[in-house]
């Protein structure tokens, strides 16, 4: 019988076979239907507040996490909350390890931003993302075209920016929501967990004004009609590998 080791092997390997590049995207900058809303930079503690918000109003939200930014991705305080986010059918996205600009990186050092975080996700909830969110923004052609090639990832930015990251007020983020009316047309829009304004003032009107407008809240895998994930499997027990120690530090910005 095949070690739990022994099937780990064998599902990377399944994964590591040549990308089929006749499935390349690009860079993915919308919906192609529906509404997805999207939270870089976590998981912090605000996630549990926006998992029970969007479960209670039959709706999905899409989080890119980090591995190493506002705190390390293998705290048991992180683990048990993604753990929660993925159970609770949210998607699972990369942000990358330590939220490097791409733009600035080898590589090699995007080989280890990728990575380190989906190692860390593979471990936690036995899922390898398939959809990264480059931190910034910042999305070089060549980078984008990397990541698809090698590691199989999706690169995805979004159509609108709440700008709770660029100095909106909650009322600002809020009107830009409330400035969506046709359903026919898709967004995938940016928001970000740590602005305390955004999980706690702005999503709790914006998610059920856009629900009662007769718009579908769904992940961003949904909205694309892709696979969230490039590979799924059981979740890990933690081992002395579950640390951030030795591994590239947040530049602190
Ligand atoms: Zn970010």
């Amino acid at each position: 019988m095949l070690s739990q080791i022994a099937i780990a092997a064998l599902l990377a390997s399944v994964a590591a076979s040549p990308y089929d590049k006749r499935q390349s995207l690009g860079l993915v900058e919308n919906c192609y239907h529906d509404f997805a809303i999207t939270f870089d930079d976590g998981s912090v503690g605000s996630e549990y507040d926006l998992v029970d918000l969007f479960n209670e109003n039959d709706s999905k939200a899409t989080m890119f996490l980090n591995g190493y930014n506002y705190n390390c991705i293998y705290e048991q305080d992180s683990v048990d909350r993604i753990r929660n986010t993925y159970n609770s059918g949210m998607q699972i996205g990369s942000h990358t390890w330590s939220h490097r600009n791409l733009a600035e990186l080898s590589e090699a050092e995007i080989d280890e931003q990728v990575e380190l975080v989906n190692e860390a996700i593979w471990k936690i909830v036995g899922v390898r993302p398939k959809f990264l969110r480059p931190p910034y923004g910042s999305a070089p052609e060549w980078a984008v075209n990397y990541i698809q090639e090698k590691h199989g990832m999706v690169v995805v930015n979004w159509s609108e920016d709440s700008l709770d990251s660029q100095g909106a007020s909650t009322d600002e983020s809020i009107g830009i929501y409330d400035g969506f009316t046709d359903t026919t047309e898709p967004h995938l829009t940016l928001n970000h967990e740590t602005y305390e304004g955004t999980p706690y003032t702005v999503m709790p009107s914006v998610v059920p004004s856009l629900v009662d407008r007769g718009y579908r809240l769904i992940t961003v895998a949904d909205c694309l009609d892709l696979e969230p994930y490039l590979e799924v499997g059981e979740p890990q027990e933690r081992d002395e590998t579950w640390t951030c120690d030795g591994k590239p530090a947040p530049l602190g910005y």
